[in-house]
């Protein structure tokens, strides 16, 4: 049976490497909607390689370069917040949820409706938004499987257990650019330096907040929502090989380990594949050749963020929502130039301070209307703390 498949962030990172396995296998799917943002050209030959229903762009004003670079193909052309929304309603059998930052949420979310398969790469939708998603799911019968190294490792430990008899979940982090250096040489940690990943090759943003432990605090929120585990029982170790993705601890005492190479394509194709498995084109490890793993408890003085994640638990509510859009807009200052590498930290924190108040008003409950209110006090007060700190 032809499997019909849309990629949302199809031109980045995740999109292509679930593209490259597609390709791998051109006549057991069917693409219906791949979307991108800014790299028309990529997006545009990717679904004429694909044949796809629909491309869109989430700017509007690329609509026209979009239309011009499909013309005469039959491919649908649309841009905009709202296409985005609506490709979503396209009827497909696996949707990946692969857009970069809480821009991810909306077309997952309404992808839920169609009753199928999410797998989801935009962590930030758990973190923002995880209750509302699960309980979305819930209601629709749809299926989501984490496309994270670490969720997707816990997932697959976790195979014919009970959660009851789970004492503890460990997530790895390889600790990212700035694992070794010097505390006090942080502050001056310069762009192309954060945006290097020892071991993985990603997105700018993620590869930033790997060296920040922004990423690992979004994952460890992530677990949380995912597993339904008690915050206090999640563990971040700092593991530098990235051999080890998570472990699994059981009541007697067993840690269940999932070792991989650091290649997306795993994650990918486990939830492409799942519950099969299938034959998958990533290294397989020489473990003798490897030699040693080697572990770190991780170091709060070197990333606050960890701590963070922690409180942000802690609060519950609309606090994800907050600090998930705090560290997107700090990111952008950071990338922007306007802001030191461990200021990023100091603005989320300030922001999620400042906005104490509206949270414990905000109550227990909420909805995505709420998220996206929240969403956009953080980010304009995000931005008002970056400027005081302006470099
Ligand atoms: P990326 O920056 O390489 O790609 C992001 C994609 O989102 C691109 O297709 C881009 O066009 C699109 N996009 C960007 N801004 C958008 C917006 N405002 N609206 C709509 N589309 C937009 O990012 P990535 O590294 O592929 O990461 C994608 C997601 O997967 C993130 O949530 C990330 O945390 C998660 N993830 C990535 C990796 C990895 O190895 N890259 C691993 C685990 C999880
Ligand atoms: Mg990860």
């Amino acid at each position: 049976m032809v499997r019909r498949v849309s990629i949302f962030g199809a031109t980045g990172s995740i999109g292509q490497n679930t593209l490259d396995l597609i390709a791998r296998a051109p006549d057991e799917y069917s693409v219906v909607a791949l979307t991108g943002a800014r790299n028309i050209d990529q997006l545009a030959a990717d679904a004429i390689r694909f044949g796809a229903e629909i491309a869109v762009t989430c700017h509007d004003e690329l609509l026209g370069d979009l239309r011009t670079a499909l013309a005469g193909t039959g491919i649908e052309a649309a841009a905009g917040a709202e296409a985005l929304v609506e490709a979503a309603d396209r009827p497909a059998d696996w949707i990946m949820s692969a857009i970069v930052g809480a821009a991810g949420l909306a077309p997952g979310f309404r992808a839920l409706r169609q009753g199928t398969t999410l797998a989801l790469a935009n962590k930030e939708s758990l973190v923002t938004a995880g209750p509302l998603l699960m309980a979305e799911a819930a209601r629709h019968g749809a299926r989501i499987l984490p496309v994270d190294s670490e969720h997707s490792a816990v997932f697959q430990a976790l195979v014919g257990e009970d959660m009851a008899a789970v004492e503890r979940i460990v997530i790895t982090a390889s600790g990212g650019a700035f694992r070794d250096w010097p505390l006090e040489d942080l502050p001056n940690a310069t762009l192309a330096e954060a945006s290097c990943h020892p071991n993985w090759a990603m997105g700018q943003r993620i590869t930033i907040d790997s060296a920040s432990m922004f990423n690992k605090s979004l994952e460890l929120i992530e677990t949380r929502e995912y597993f339904g585990i008690d915050p206090a029982r999640i563990e971040v170790l700092v593991h530098p090989e990235s051999l080890i993705h998570a472990l699994v601890g059981f009541r007697d005492g067993a840690l269940m380990a999932h070792v991989g190479p650091p290649d997306m394509r795993h994650a990918i194709g486990y939830a492409l594949h799942w519950p099969d498995r299938r034959h998958l084109p990533v290294e397989r490890l020489d473990l003798a050749a490897i030699g040693q793993l080697t572990f770190r408890a991780p170091d709060e003085a070197r990333w606050p963020a960890l701590r963070l994640a922690r409180e942000v638990m802690q609060t519950g509510g609309l606090a994800g929502a907050v600090f998930n859009a705090a560290k997107e807009r700090a990111l952008d200052a950071f990338i922007a130039g306007e802001i030191g590498f461990t200021r990023m930290a100091e603005v989320v924190e300030a922001t999620l301070n400042g906005l104490s108040g509206e949270l414990a008003a905000s109550g227990g409950g909420f909805d995505l209307e709420a998220v996206a209110d929240m969403d956009h006090l953080a980010r304009e007060r995000a931005g008002a703390e970056a400027r005081l700190r302006a470099a």
